[in-house]
């Protein structure tokens, strides 16, 4: 018998009739549950859209930043098998191995490292560094560098977290290797110099060089962040581009002294979000036997990303990283597409920009782009396509970034401006 129409349907009914949204059915009674105690079971749908619109999905990063923090920084395709693998299996004598030989050795023969372990993102390794090799002692820091690179990650508290004491030296504009040599003493466990990644200093400055503090009598640690494998870029066919030209590279780091470096997989380096933790293998074994490690260490599905990425840098076709292939695509290359984008839509103009590479790397650089605008602000429907573009407004002009955009995904720009 049908319920008379002034009866609210069951909160079963209308779950069901959710169904096309995709949803799992608890989540769906939710979803009706919520609309029926609000007296208004059509909101259910509306509801229902915005749980399902929450979940994790592919985006499309049309906003110019290369490696967006909010949008998972670098792009990488990646692969699942939905097979067993080695992760901790020595093959050759079948036998139990270790997850730090594959990813980690790989990239510890990428930048000449004797030896690499991979964790969960480079605040872990900073974190992990400190506590294994400094606990109970001192590590020092230049007060020039005690930074926060955003998200809660400010030196001096990991720092007291990690169970090391802070040792501050120099000043927040000139650091010199006396001032370092001033507080080495039997306590101070490391030297940690940091990355300045997000921010500069610049006017009556003075900073001890990696050679110079590699002089000194106790392990240097360099937090470099940004994960520029090699300076020389040999990935790249034209070398590397003018906006890196400040930027400190693992290699080089390692080659001036330091003994260890630490770098985010996901920045420069254009992987999976992890951190690496590379350099002297007596070093780099301490932090792996530290109990941290175990809390630290990534899984199975990031160890083989990174896989990928490290033997990429190695066969030295790392330019086709999609990050690499973005940061690197000509101008004109850019503008061809922006044409033909602005010729299937019938409408907008194509419009000269800069991307910025992101991801609290590089602050100052700006790299010439070219992307296509439109009069107002179409952000909200663009972001509300099937695949959600995400775009900025400037001067009150819709603009999306082609450099950021993967070729492939054109069409899908093209769909999402058709359609709003
Ligand atoms: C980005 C950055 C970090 C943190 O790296 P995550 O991988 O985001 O955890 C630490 N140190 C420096 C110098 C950085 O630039």
């Amino acid at each position: 018998m049908p319920a008379p129409a002034d009866r609210p349907p069951s909160v079963d009914t209308l779950a069901r009739s959710l169904a096309d949204t995709g949803l799992p059915h608890p989540l769906l009674v939710d979803a009706a549950r919520e609309a029926i105690a609000a007296k208004d079971p059509q909101s259910a749908r509306t509801i229902a859209e915005g749980i399902a619109g929450a979940m994790l999905r592919p985006v499309v990063n049309a906003t110019g930043v290369l490696l967006h923090t909010n949008l998972g920084r670098a792009p990488l395709a990646s692969t699942v098998t939905g097979r067993a693998s080695n992760l901790e299996f020595d093959l050759a004598v079948g036998k139990r191995g270790s997850r730090t030989v594959h990813a980690g050795g790989l990239l510890a023969r990428a930048v000449g490292a004797e030896d690499a372990i991979v964790v969960n993102n480079c605040a872990a390794a900073v974190m992990l560094t400190l506590a294994a090799l400094a606990g109970g002692r001192g590590a020092a820091v230049s007060r020039g560098e005690l930074v926060e690179i955003g998200g809660g990650f400010r030196v001096p508290d990991v720092m007291a977290q990690s169970g090391a004491r802070l040792i501050e030296v120099g000043t927040t504009n000139r650091t010199r290797v006396s001032d370092y040599e001033t507080v080495v003493d039997d306590d101070l466990a490391l030297v940690l110099k940091v990355h300045r990644s997000n921010y500069t200093i610049s006017g009556f400055t003075e900073e001890a060089s990696v050679a110079s503090l590699a002089a000194l009598d106790v392990p240097l640690v360099v937090d470099l962040g940004s994960g520029l494998i090699d300076a020389a870029c040999p990935w790249l066919a034209d070398g590397p581009p003018s906006w890196l030209a400040d930027e400190p590279a693992a290699k080089q780091t390692l080659a001036d002294g330091a003994d260890l470096v630490l770098f985010s997989g996901d920045k420069l380096l254009g992987g999976p979000q992890a951190g690496i933790i590379a350099g002297r293998s007596d070093l780099v074994r301490a932090c792996a036997k530290h109990p941290l490690y175990r809390a630290f260490r990534p899984g199975g599905l990031v160890l083989s990303a990174l896989q990928d990425v490290a033997t990429a840098y190695l066969d030295r076709t790392a330019g086709q990283l999609p990050f690499w292939r973005m940061a690197a695509a000509s101008v004109e290359s850019l503008r061809a597409r922006a044409e033909l984008v602005i010729d299937r839509v019938g409408r907008g103009e194509v419009t000269v920009c800069s991307s910025v590479p992101g991801g609290g790397t590089l602050p100052t650089v700006e790299i010439p782009s070219v992307g296509v605008a439109f009069e107002g602000d179409h952000t909200a429907a663009l972001r509300a396509h099937q695949t959600p573009v995400i775009a900025r407004v400037v001067d009150g002009r819709t603009v999306l970034d082609l450099r950021t955009i993967e070729p492939d995904d054109d069409a899908i720009v093209v769909a999402a401006l058709l359609d709003g």
